[in-house]
């Protein structure tokens, strides 16, 4: 009886692991496909400077145009990219597409700042960063100091000699770095001294806690740390005017959230802004 019982335990494991196999597997398909037919599209979300309210920047978020499904969010689809190594070639054509809008942008005079692109793990350790980065610059004609990545702790906690080596190198086209969702990862706040980067945002699940007192002390470290070694630090997920008046008089130097504006495709973000 035992046996039999274990017996259909495990045909039940078996068909949900089997379902959910193929789910991802069709997914892992669907995504490579996309990939080839391009079915990507980028929104833009205005950075502020946090005193005067100017737009400092803009940083470019990918989605999913699905042919059934329509727009589908990173978040469903980012880490399988990742780990199937799909977001070498995807992320390669979001750095691309978002430096022509940049260029795009700035041949007619509309003035959005600096541009940020998210770099993903495998595509900073193994997805010839820098020879895309170059690459890029060479057939946009984009000025290299309107261009920032943001990349994570994950990303460049892997190998300490390899990041600051490609991050100096970044640096040496005049590229901007900047730490992205800072306090969420395994973080060793030893390598901030070590890498040269320009920027920290905050991570948002800080921020979405404003004004808990305790949110606001690790936010005040958070930004005291970063000044004490000469980054900026930018605030994302700022939704409410409370936590925007929290962050600015905490000393945030730049904001971004749904409050300040929404990811939005480009031609609705240049009629949006008043430039
Ligand atoms: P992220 O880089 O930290 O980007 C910020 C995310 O927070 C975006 O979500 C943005 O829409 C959202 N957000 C901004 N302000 C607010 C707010 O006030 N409230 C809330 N609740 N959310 C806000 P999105 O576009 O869904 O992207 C999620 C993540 O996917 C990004 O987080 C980034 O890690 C990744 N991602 C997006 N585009 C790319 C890309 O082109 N390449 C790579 N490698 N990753 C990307
Ligand atoms: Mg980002
Ligand atoms: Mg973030
Ligand atoms: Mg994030």
């Amino acid at each position: 009886y035992a046996k039999s019982a274990g017996k259909n335990n495990f045909q039940f494991y078996t068909k949900a692991m089997n379902a959910k196999a193929m789910e991802r597997m069709e997914l892992e398909n669907a995504l490579h496909r996309a990939v080839r037919q391009t079915q990507f599209e980028l929104h833009y979300q205005p950075i502020l400077d946090s005193r005067s309210g100017a737009m400092v920047g803009v940083e470019a978020l990918v989605r999913w145009q699905h042919p059934e499904r329509g727009l589908v969010l990173p978040d469903a689809f980012i880490n399988i990219a990742e780990e199937s190594g799909t977001i070498k070639v995807l992320g390669a054509w979001v750095l691309r597409r978002a430096c022509q809008q940049l260029v795009t942008w700035e041949r007619h005079h509309q003035r959005v700042g600096r541009l940020a692109v998210n770099i993903s793990a495998r595509q900073f350790v193994e997805g010839h960063i820098l020879q895309t980065l170059r690459d890029v610059v060479d057939r946009t004609g984009v000025d290299p100091t309107h261009l920032e990545l943001e990349l994570t702790e994950s990303a460049l906690m892997q190998d300490h000699r390899y990041s600051v080596e490609v991050l100096e190198a970044i640096k040496s086209l005049g590229v901007r770095v900047a730490i992205d969702d800072f306090g969420s990862g395994y973080s060793s706040l030893n390598y901030l001294k070590k890498f040269p980067i320009d920027a920290i945002k905050i991570d948002q699940a800080f921020v979405k806690g404003l004004p808990s007192q305790e949110d606001k002390r690790i936010i005040q470290a958070i930004i005291a740390l970063a000044h004490s070694l000469g980054l900026k630090v930018v605030a994302e997920g700022v939704e409410t005017s409370l936590q925007l008046e929290c962050v600015r008089a905490l000393g945030c130097e730049e904001v971004q959230g749904f409050l300040l504006g929404k990811p939005v495709p480009a031609q609705q973000f240049a009629a949006q802004a008043v430039l």
